[in-house]
Protein backbone atom coordinates (compact mmCIF):
# COMPACT_ATOMS: atom_id res chain seq x y z
CA UNK A 1 0.00 0.00 0.00
CA UNK A 2 2.79 2.19 0.85
CA UNK A 3 4.45 1.63 -2.22
CA UNK A 4 1.42 2.39 -3.93
CA UNK A 5 1.14 5.81 -2.41
CA UNK A 6 4.72 6.55 -2.77
CA UNK A 7 4.78 5.90 -6.60
CA UNK A 8 1.57 7.72 -6.98
CA UNK A 9 3.12 10.56 -4.88
CA UNK A 10 6.17 11.23 -7.53
CA UNK A 11 4.27 10.58 -10.48
CA UNK A 12 2.58 13.45 -9.39
CA UNK A 13 5.28 15.31 -8.94
CA UNK A 14 7.24 14.41 -12.48
CA UNK A 15 3.92 16.06 -13.89
CA UNK A 16 3.79 18.95 -11.65
CA UNK A 17 7.46 19.76 -11.94
CA UNK A 18 8.46 18.59 -15.42
CA UNK A 19 11.03 16.56 -13.96
CA UNK A 20 11.86 12.79 -14.84
CA UNK A 21 12.11 10.52 -11.69
CA UNK A 22 14.38 7.79 -11.41
CA UNK A 23 13.48 5.11 -8.66
CA UNK A 24 17.21 3.54 -7.41
CA UNK A 25 16.40 0.19 -6.79
CA UNK A 26 19.91 -1.02 -6.06
CA UNK A 27 19.54 -3.72 -3.19
CA UNK A 28 15.58 -4.20 -4.01
CA UNK A 29 14.50 -7.24 -5.17
CA UNK A 30 13.16 -7.72 -8.96
CA UNK A 31 9.64 -8.81 -6.89
CA UNK A 32 9.70 -5.20 -5.48
CA UNK A 33 10.99 -3.69 -8.76
CA UNK A 34 8.28 -5.27 -10.41
CA UNK A 35 5.38 -4.11 -8.21
CA UNK A 36 6.91 -0.27 -8.70
CA UNK A 37 6.85 -1.20 -12.49
CA UNK A 38 3.21 -2.21 -12.70
CA UNK A 39 2.31 0.66 -10.98
CA UNK A 40 3.78 2.48 -13.89
CA UNK A 41 7.31 3.91 -13.50
CA UNK A 42 9.79 2.98 -16.21
CA UNK A 43 13.25 4.76 -15.22
CA UNK A 44 15.29 2.76 -12.31
CA UNK A 45 18.75 3.86 -11.38
CA UNK A 46 21.17 0.91 -10.59
CA UNK A 47 24.73 2.04 -8.98
CA UNK A 48 26.57 -1.87 -9.68
CA UNK A 49 26.56 -3.64 -12.55
CA UNK A 50 26.82 -6.86 -11.12
CA UNK A 51 23.55 -6.25 -9.27
CA UNK A 52 21.97 -4.73 -12.79
CA UNK A 53 22.28 -7.40 -14.96
CA UNK A 54 20.32 -10.25 -13.45
CA UNK A 55 18.06 -7.55 -12.49
CA UNK A 56 17.99 -6.44 -16.60
CA UNK A 57 17.31 -10.08 -17.46
CA UNK A 58 14.41 -10.90 -15.34
CA UNK A 59 12.45 -7.07 -15.57
CA UNK A 60 10.67 -5.81 -18.74
CA UNK A 61 12.38 -5.08 -21.85
CA UNK A 62 11.00 -1.45 -21.57
CA UNK A 63 12.83 -0.49 -18.26
CA UNK A 64 14.84 2.41 -19.19
CA UNK A 65 17.39 1.31 -16.66
CA UNK A 66 19.89 3.76 -15.45
CA UNK A 67 23.83 3.96 -14.39
CA UNK A 68 24.13 6.41 -11.08
CA UNK A 69 27.38 4.59 -9.92
CA UNK A 70 31.16 4.48 -10.06
CA UNK A 71 31.71 2.37 -13.49
CA UNK A 72 34.77 0.77 -14.16
CA UNK A 73 35.67 0.76 -17.64
CA UNK A 74 36.56 -3.25 -18.04
CA UNK A 75 32.68 -3.71 -16.78
CA UNK A 76 30.85 -0.73 -19.81
CA UNK A 77 30.73 -3.61 -21.89
CA UNK A 78 27.45 -5.15 -19.82
CA UNK A 79 25.98 -2.52 -20.06
CA UNK A 80 26.25 -0.67 -23.38
CA UNK A 81 23.85 -2.87 -24.98
CA UNK A 82 20.97 -1.52 -23.34
CA UNK A 83 21.50 1.32 -20.85
CA UNK A 84 19.58 4.36 -20.95
CA UNK A 85 21.67 6.86 -19.33
CA UNK A 86 25.32 6.44 -17.89
CA UNK A 87 24.80 9.49 -14.79
CA UNK A 88 28.30 9.39 -13.30
CA UNK A 89 31.08 9.59 -16.03
CA UNK A 90 33.90 10.81 -14.24
CA UNK A 91 37.06 10.38 -16.45
CA UNK A 92 38.15 11.17 -20.12
CA UNK A 93 39.05 7.56 -20.12
CA UNK A 94 35.79 6.38 -18.87
CA UNK A 95 34.27 8.83 -21.79
CA UNK A 96 36.43 7.28 -24.16
CA UNK A 97 35.80 3.43 -23.28
CA UNK A 98 32.06 4.11 -23.18
CA UNK A 99 32.50 5.61 -26.54
CA UNK A 100 34.32 2.25 -28.30
CA UNK A 101 31.90 -0.34 -26.44
CA UNK A 102 28.41 2.16 -27.94
CA UNK A 103 30.27 1.58 -31.32
CA UNK A 104 29.71 -1.80 -30.69
CA UNK A 105 26.79 -2.59 -30.05
CA UNK A 106 26.47 0.44 -33.08
CA UNK A 107 24.18 2.96 -30.44
CA UNK A 108 24.88 6.43 -29.20
CA UNK A 109 25.29 6.03 -25.70
CA UNK A 110 23.79 9.54 -23.34
CA UNK A 111 26.14 10.01 -20.57
CA UNK A 112 26.10 12.96 -18.19
CA UNK A 113 29.42 13.95 -16.90
CA UNK A 114 29.65 13.67 -12.51
CA UNK A 115 30.94 16.89 -10.70
CA UNK A 116 32.04 17.01 -7.14
CA UNK A 117 29.76 19.80 -5.34
CA UNK A 118 30.11 18.56 -1.84
CA UNK A 119 32.39 18.71 1.05
CA UNK A 120 32.94 15.51 1.75
CA UNK A 121 35.96 13.93 0.02
CA UNK A 122 35.77 12.10 -3.16
CA UNK A 123 37.39 10.49 -5.38
CA UNK A 124 34.97 10.35 -7.76
CA UNK A 125 33.71 13.49 -10.20
CA UNK A 126 34.83 16.26 -12.12
CA UNK A 127 35.57 20.08 -10.69
CA UNK A 128 33.94 22.71 -12.31
CA UNK A 129 37.35 23.47 -13.95
CA UNK A 130 38.57 20.23 -15.21
CA UNK A 131 34.83 19.42 -16.27
CA UNK A 132 35.14 22.95 -18.41
CA UNK A 133 38.73 22.27 -19.70
CA UNK A 134 37.79 18.62 -20.60
CA UNK A 135 34.43 20.12 -23.08
CA UNK A 136 36.46 22.96 -24.23
CA UNK A 137 39.13 20.80 -25.49
CA UNK A 138 39.34 18.71 -28.63
CA UNK A 139 39.92 15.56 -26.81
CA UNK A 140 36.23 14.48 -26.76
CA UNK A 141 35.85 15.61 -30.57
CA UNK A 142 36.49 12.05 -31.89
CA UNK A 143 33.90 10.39 -30.12
CA UNK A 144 30.98 9.77 -32.65
CA UNK A 145 28.87 7.07 -30.39
CA UNK A 146 28.73 9.43 -27.11
CA UNK A 147 26.42 11.93 -26.44
CA UNK A 148 26.86 15.03 -23.25
CA UNK A 149 23.50 15.30 -22.32
CA UNK A 150 24.18 16.73 -18.86
CA UNK A 151 25.45 16.58 -15.42
CA UNK A 152 24.78 15.33 -12.49
CA UNK A 153 25.69 16.17 -8.76
CA UNK A 154 25.15 14.71 -5.33
CA UNK A 155 25.22 17.63 -2.68
CA UNK A 156 26.61 17.05 1.09
CA UNK A 157 25.42 15.17 3.19
CA UNK A 158 24.12 17.90 5.87
CA UNK A 159 21.23 19.32 7.18
CA UNK A 160 22.41 22.72 6.48
CA UNK A 161 19.71 23.35 3.67
CA UNK A 162 21.31 26.68 2.32
CA UNK A 163 24.43 24.68 2.11
CA UNK A 164 22.75 22.12 -0.05
CA UNK A 165 20.58 24.85 -2.49
CA UNK A 166 23.90 26.50 -3.04
CA UNK A 167 25.37 23.41 -4.26
CA UNK A 168 22.64 22.85 -6.17
CA UNK A 169 22.49 26.63 -7.50
CA UNK A 170 26.09 26.22 -8.29
CA UNK A 171 25.96 23.52 -10.59
CA UNK A 172 22.65 24.78 -12.39
CA UNK A 173 24.87 27.83 -13.37
CA UNK A 174 27.61 25.84 -14.61
CA UNK A 175 25.13 23.59 -16.29
CA UNK A 176 23.66 26.77 -17.82
CA UNK A 177 26.93 28.15 -18.75
CA UNK A 178 28.16 24.47 -20.81
CA UNK A 179 24.43 24.92 -22.48
CA UNK A 180 25.57 28.30 -24.33
CA UNK A 181 29.42 28.29 -24.59
CA UNK A 182 29.89 24.67 -25.93
CA UNK A 183 28.83 23.86 -29.52
CA UNK A 184 29.66 20.58 -30.56
CA UNK A 185 28.27 17.62 -32.10
CA UNK A 186 28.39 15.37 -29.06
CA UNK A 187 27.49 17.85 -26.69
CA UNK A 188 23.92 19.02 -26.31
CA UNK A 189 22.91 19.93 -22.32
CA UNK A 190 19.22 18.62 -21.63
CA UNK A 191 19.52 16.52 -18.70
CA UNK A 192 20.65 17.80 -14.89
CA UNK A 193 20.63 15.27 -12.57
CA UNK A 194 20.20 16.37 -9.18
CA UNK A 195 18.43 15.45 -6.10
CA UNK A 196 18.08 12.52 -3.93
CA UNK A 197 15.48 11.27 -1.38
CA UNK A 198 16.28 13.85 1.68
CA UNK A 199 17.48 16.90 -1.04
CA UNK A 200 15.14 16.66 -4.00
CA UNK A 201 12.81 19.39 -3.05
CA UNK A 202 15.40 21.75 -3.21
CA UNK A 203 16.73 20.59 -6.10
CA UNK A 204 13.75 21.02 -8.10
CA UNK A 205 14.14 24.53 -6.47
CA UNK A 206 17.26 24.89 -7.86
CA UNK A 207 16.58 23.89 -11.59
CA UNK A 208 16.82 20.11 -11.57
CA UNK A 209 15.10 18.06 -14.47
CA UNK A 210 16.23 14.66 -12.77
CA UNK A 211 15.55 13.15 -9.54
CA UNK A 212 17.19 10.02 -8.28
CA UNK A 213 14.33 8.71 -5.30
CA UNK A 214 15.25 5.74 -3.67
CA UNK A 215 14.23 5.37 -0.15
CA UNK A 216 11.72 7.73 -0.39
CA UNK A 217 9.97 5.01 -3.17
CA UNK A 218 11.00 1.79 -1.77
CA UNK A 219 11.74 2.36 2.24
CA UNK A 220 14.34 1.82 3.84
CA UNK A 221 17.26 -0.10 2.08
CA UNK A 222 18.69 -3.76 3.65
CA UNK A 223 21.79 -4.15 2.35
CA UNK A 224 22.68 -7.95 2.76
C1 LIG B 1 21.49 5.56 -3.64
C2 LIG B 1 21.57 6.71 -4.55
C3 LIG B 1 20.47 7.58 -4.72
C4 LIG B 1 19.16 7.44 -3.96
O1 LIG B 1 19.31 7.71 -2.60
P1 LIG B 1 18.05 7.88 -1.63
O2 LIG B 1 18.55 8.73 -0.55
O3 LIG B 1 17.68 6.51 -1.18
O4 LIG B 1 16.96 8.51 -2.41
C5 LIG B 1 20.60 8.62 -5.62
N1 LIG B 1 21.74 8.81 -6.33
C6 LIG B 1 22.79 8.01 -6.19
C7 LIG B 1 24.02 8.30 -7.00
C8 LIG B 1 22.76 6.94 -5.30
O5 LIG B 1 23.84 6.16 -5.16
Amino acid sequence: MELKENVSFFQKTAVEKKCTVVAVSKTQSPEVIRQVYDLGIRDFGENKVQELIPKKENLPSDIRWHFIGHLQSNKIKYIAPFIHLIHSVDSLKLLKEINKEAAKNDRILSCLLQIHIAIEESKFGFSFEEALKLLESNETDAFKSIKINGLMGMASFTENKEKVRSEFSGLKSFFEQIRQKIKKENVEMKVLSMGMSGDYQIALEEGSTLIRVGTSIFGERHYH
